[in-house]
């Protein structure tokens, strides 16, 4: 049997466009993670698909990052969980946490400034959109921007805007629910593996001590809800990060292989095979796994001060790689 990227892409989506047919409680399967809060996975055969976090204070609920399921979440949350007033955050500008905002244009969307500034671009070059025939839906709403240290007062429930120094995206902001006690990161939290591409590893660790602080305050929190591979973890795996990070500064290097079952491994990766070998066996990015989690790192930077040194840099695939070659010749 030959699974090529454009079989299981037309596999993958036709059983998504049937699921689309049946009745809307059918297309998601809803989770009670803390009380009024809800890890909403819209059906996908791939194991990597973001769930939906939904966030309910007294007064409206939170919907946080709409991802890019082509079915109807907000009728599927009106119908089966609450009626309550919507709003959206977005955690970062990337397309799979951001297309569904569509179905939201009326309410207010909380986004970072350069999440807006990513969103605007994305809207005028609508090449950067189809990756697949079934979305094939504009949000308008241009956002509203929030910045760290904002609240978002959802009605005897507060959430604080949280900034960090970016690893996963220069758009990224995380939300920590005061009230209630959970962290929604964004993909700069990965249960399957952090990609840090080429930030340096010092910047990721220097985040963790951060939220490990915030973590063991008062109030605190102890649930993270990151949206890929998972959610949630426990917020004691910060402490595991944290010595993940160690172990590669004391010379522990990871591993060369970055396949994961998240990703790399995952029959419905969309990347094709050449890609995806890329990423796999790109030799300037190790894994290191260690206790639950994984960092995908460049090896060249451990520290802030390698970026002012010579250092290789890790793309995303051949093409990015060649364009590099050429632009160092
Ligand atoms: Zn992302």
């Amino acid at each position: 049997m030959e699974l090529t990227t454009e079989f299981m892409k037309e596999l993958k989506e036709t059983l998504i466009e049937r699921t689309m047919s049946f009745p809307l409680n059918r297309q998601f399967s809803p989770r009670l993670i803390k009380p009024d809060t809800w890890a909403i996975l819209p059906y996908n055969p791939s194991p990597d698909t973001p769930s939906i976090h939904l966030v309910i204070g007294q007064e409206k609920a939170l919907v946080i990052d709409p991802t890019d399921t082509p079915y109807d979440v907000r009728t599927y949350i009106r119908e089966n969980i609450t009626d309550k007033p919507l709003v959206v955050a977005n955690t970062h500008s990337h397309g799979d946490h951001t297309y569904a905002n569509y179905l939201f244009d009326d309410c207010t969307i909380y986004m970072s400034e350069k999440c807006q500034a990513a969103l605007r671009r994305q809207r005028q070059n609508p090449g950067m959109r189809s990756r697949s025939r079934l979305l094939t839906h504009q949000s308008v709403n241009d956002g509203t921007v929030v910045r760290p240290g904002d609240v978002i007062d959802l009605g005897g429930r507060v959430l604080e805007v949280l900034g960090c120094e970016p690893c996963h995206d220069e758009s990224s902001i995380l939300f920590w629910d005061r009230t209630a006690g959970i962290l929604f990161t964004g993909d700069e939290i990965d249960p399957g593996q952090c990609n840090l591409w080429n930030a340096p590893l010092e910047v990721f660790y220097d985040n963790i001590k951060n939220l490990i602080a915030l973590r063991d305050g008062d109030p605190g929190f102890d649930m993270i809800c990151a949206p890929h591979n998972g959610t949630p973890i426990n917020a004691k795996a910060l402490d595991y990060y944290k010595e993940n990070c160690e172990r590669v500064f004391s010379g522990i290097e990871g591993d060369v292989d970055k396949g994961s079952v998240s990703y790399l491994l995952n029959p419905f990766e969309p990347r094709g095979p050449e890609t995806v070998e890329y990423r796999r066996f790109d030799p300037v990015t190790r894994r290191s796994m260690w206790m639950g989690t994984a960092i995908n790192y460049n090896v060249d930077l451990l520290y802030r001060r390698q970026l002012d040194e010579p250092h290789r840099i890790a793309y995303t695939g051949p093409k990015q790689a060649e364009a590099a070659a050429k632009k160092d010749k």
